[in-house]
């Protein structure tokens, strides 16, 4: 199928909603790829998985497929989900793009956008921060 060891292919996209947004851990992203009611694929170039539901899909509005089409990922998709090690993966990716971004001999254009690419994705790991799913604690 020409997918990673984390994209898993399940049924009842209907049920992705129930795990749109973000989680804390790689439990949690383990329960999910294990849960059968669901259809999730990993998109490591965008740091996200995403729980797949067609209805919601940003990738392909016109298309008639039953796939996402992870090469035109839209942060803003209601079906990304993120663990904190993607966020962590976010944030050491802004950091190369900053450093870039600060190379003197860098033209001004392509510097800036280096470094507006990188506030995205730091917004992005401040997004996952504030919206996660926090594990109950135990109580005292
Ligand atoms: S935009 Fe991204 S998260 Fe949304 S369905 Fe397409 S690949 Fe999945």
């Amino acid at each position: 199928m020409g997918q990673s060891r984390w994209a898993r292919m399940f049924h009842a996209a209907a049920q992705a909603p129930t795990f749109a947004g973000s989680i804390r851990a790689h439990r949690q992203a383990r329960g999910i790829l294990g849960n059968p009611a669901l259809t999730v694929y990993d998109n490591p170039r965008s740091f996200l998985m995403c729980v797949y539901n067609r209805d919601r899909a940003l990738c392909h509005r016109l298309d008639v497929t039953d796939a996402p089409r992870l090469d035109r990922c839209q942060p803003s998709c209601a079906n990304v989900a993120r663990t904190d090690h993607h966020a962590d993966q976010l944030l050491q990716h802004a950091q190369v793009l900053e450093r870039q971004a600060a190379f003197e001999a860098l033209p001004g254009p392509l510097a800036e956008r280096l470094a507006r690419r990188a506030d995205q994705l730091r917004e992005l790991a401040d997004r996952h921060e504030l919206d996660r799913i926090h594990t109950q604690e135990p109580t005292a």
